[in-house]
């Protein structure tokens, strides 16, 4: 009896530690929210200013630069350029604010159509060299379309982004039924790849991978993409080698279903 009591005595110690645990989690996710939210707020107040540097900067380049002297071009560059790295982290602060407390808004979303429109959009923007992206059946899920197309726009870019210029960018997507009923969506490149030891951290806010150096960035990419797909119920992931490409991946929980055909076994685009 005694033994018993025992046990019931660790077993209660051991419930009140989880549940202090769960507290502090939930404590800290509240407070990575507010943080977050704050940035949010920072973040669009700082549009408009910015947005009358970059204006001016860029009127000057077309209507000035001319006429100045070559070390004042530079700097004018130099400001515009600054300018602009700004506007791309405001832009992904913007961003990771809504993709952090903005309500979702569910409706089916057909990931065919939303992938088709986000490469079409993709390759208009990219230089000479045409990419050769393949897409295969994807299915229709339950989602917030406007989050889930950053998700899809998100992986896109990068796949593009970190494919060397000069090599031929070439991206697959797939999609897969999960042993537990979900959906599992790959983007796979054949770009730099990231190293083994920051596969675990580059999900996270503000982190960049070794070999990304000459690449402009913000580091807030994947960090959306998994805010995202965690507040959809899903998860990410991604395998990857250096020099040997990546393969990122988003899954999201059942009561999605397939429409094009019933595997992944016609291309679509
Ligand atoms: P950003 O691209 O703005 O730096 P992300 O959060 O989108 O930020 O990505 C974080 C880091 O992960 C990148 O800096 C890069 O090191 C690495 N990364 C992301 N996608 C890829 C990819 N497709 N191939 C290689 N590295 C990638």
């Amino acid at each position: 009896n005694r033994a018993l009591r025992r046990v019931d005595a660790a077993t209660a110690a051991l419930r009140d530690d989880i549940d202090r645990r769960e507290a502090v989690e939930v404590q800290l996710r509240q407070r990575e929210s507010e943080l977050v939210g704050f940035a949010g707020i920072v973040a669009h107040d700082l549009r408009s200013p910015l947005a009358r540097i970059t204006g001016y900067a860029d009127f000057l380049r077309e209507e000035a630069a001319p006429r100045l002297e070559p070390l004042h071009r530079d700097f004018l560059e130099r400001l515009y350029g600054g300018a602009q790295r700004m506007q791309s982290l405001i832009d992904d602060l913007l961003d990771y604010a809504t993709a952090d407390n903005q309500d979702l808004v569910t409706a089916q979303v057909d990931l065919n159509r939303m992938v088709a429109e986000v490469v079409r959009d993709r390759v208009s923007g990219h230089g000479a060299q045409q990419p050769r992206i393949v897409v295969w059946p994807l299915p229709t899920v339950d989602g917030d379309a406007t989050l889930l197309r950053q998700v899809v726009d998100n992986l896109i870019g990068n796949a593009l982004k970190y494919t060397p210029e000069g090599e031929d960018p070439s991206i697959e997507i797939t999609s897969r039924r999960e042993e537990a009923g979900g959906w599992r969506v790959e983007v796979a490149d054949r770009g730099i790849g990231i190293p083994p030891d920051q596969l675990d951290t580059i999900f996270d806010a503000f982190i960049r991978a070794g070999g990304s150096e000459g690449y402009h960035g913000t580091g807030l990419g994947l960090a959306i993409v998994h805010r995202i797909i965690e507040r959809h119920g899903g998860l990410v992931g991604v395998d990857s080698n250096p020099g040997g490409g990546s393969r990122f991946w988003f899954s999201l929980p059942a009561h999605a279903r397939l429409v094009a055909g019933t595997g992944a076994t016609e291309r679509i685009v």
